[in-house]
């Protein structure tokens, strides 16, 4: 195969094949392959091209118990063990008031599959949210969870997916994903659902008019033609429904999982994933950067290999970081990292659109309280009644 030529025709648009993905994945010179996803992402965005984007928005971990005990997770604790804990809504709601109070516009429902949580307690906790605080967008979850929440309830997927929307979930997260092809998704995950039941649920939330965003996890022992397969199985999907709004990768950490950290993504690789998935999924609008699990320079770096947007500032995370994920950041040094990465920082909503555009650095936002792994107690708030 003829590199050279496939990186050109993929700059200038073409779509490509996932054989060809793989050989550009492989062996295409690091900073060509950079640039030729960058030309796509500025042909893309064509007069917003100099705006990098970022969402203030806050993960809550409802619960830490599970019993899907995937390898590569050291956040979850099986059901009776002594660490496992449940959140009440009190403390999910003064959860949601510190985003409010914060600027925060998204929350990320994040949490283990308890064994008894059906669709009846995501509409509970959804509704609650809603009904105090209207403005916070409820992006979260994963197919993963909406197959255990029907389980529980006996009821099929589209019901689960048609009451917590009804609730109050406004898009998917697309948590879960992992690696999508059966071996390695097999090997980490050996309880989850398939990767084709994974797809074929988005798929069905795509058709009840319910987005998401996807992801991948690298890192834990695929091989490349695995990486550009889960992509091949997400374009598919994609070209269907186009129901999937971002492509988000991200590198597995090592600490306190049954894996212990044997293998795992290089820096490289993900600025190679970054610019691929910019080349491969034509049909995905918005490629993510990420600076928690890969460092804050490499976040920078990847908004010049295809990506267009720099993540959030998470007020609070605690499943990767669990994993060994140290690096922690804030609404001023984010916005710092953008401008100086060669481009304007805009803060975004969850579908994308722009809500600040920081044109001007004596226009920056000042306040330095919005900072990433907040402590749920760190703010003077009036109490909320539940
Ligand atoms: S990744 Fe999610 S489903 Fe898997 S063990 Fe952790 S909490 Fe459970």
């Amino acid at each position: 195969m003829e590199l050279q030529g496939v990186l050109d025709r993929a700059a200038d648009g073409g779509r490509i094949t996932a054989e060809e993905a793989l050989a550009l994945y492989r062996d295409a010179p690091l900073h060509a392959l950079g640039a030729a996803a960058d030309a796509v992402r500025r042909r893309r965005y064509a007069g917003t091209e100099h705006i990098a984007t970022y969402i203030i928005e806050r993960n809550i971990n409802y619960t830490n118990v599970c019993v899907t005990a995937c390898k590569f997770c050291a956040f979850y604790r099986a059901p009776k063990h002594a660490e496992g804990w449940e959140r009440d809504l009190d403390d999910i709601l003064r959860r949601c008031a510190e985003t409010v109070e914060l600027g925060g516009t998204q929350i990320m429902f994040q949490g283990g599959h308890h064994p008894d949580y059906g669709v009846e307690y995501y509409e509970r906790s959804f509704g609650a949210i809603k009904e105090r605080f209207p403005e916070l967008v409820i992006h979260s979850l994963g197919a993963s969870e909406v197959q255990h929440m029907a389980k529980v309830s006996g009821v099929s997927i589209e019901e689960a997916i048609e009451r917590i929307h009804a609730a109050g979930l406004d898009s998917f997260a697309g948590a879960g994903a992992e690696l999508l092809p059966a071996r390695p998704r097999t090997v980490i995950a050996p309880l989850k659902e398939s990767g084709e039941r994974w797809l074929e649920i988005m798929e069905t939330a795509h058709g009840l008019g319910v987005e998401s965003t996807s992801t991948m996890l690298m890192g834990t022992g695929e091989t490349n033609a695995e990486r550009i397969e889960h992509l091949r199985m997400i374009r598919d999907v994609q070209d269907r429904t186009g129901g999937f709004r971002a492509f988000i990768p991200y590198t597995y950490q090592p600490q306190n999982n049954h894996l212990k950290g044997r293998t795992q993504a290089t820096l490289f690789e993900y600025l190679r994933m970054i610019a691929i998935a910019r080349l491969f999924l034509d049909n995905v609008a918005h490629i993510q950067g990420s600076w928690l699990t890969t460092g804050k320079d490499v976040g920078q770096l990847s908004l010049h290999y295809g990506a267009d947007d720099l993540g959030s500032v998470m007020l609070e995370e605690n499943v990767v970081s669990s994993a060994g994920a140290r690096h922690r950041s804030n609404l001023l040094e984010l916005i710092h990292l953008i401008r100086s990465a060669g481009r304007v920082p805009a803060q975004r909503a969850t579908t994308y659109e722009h809500l600040a555009v920081h044109e001007d650095p004596a226009d920056d936002p000042v306040d330095d309280r919005v900072v990433s792994h907040l402590s749920s107690t760190a703010l003077e708030l009036t109490p909320v009644q539940s």
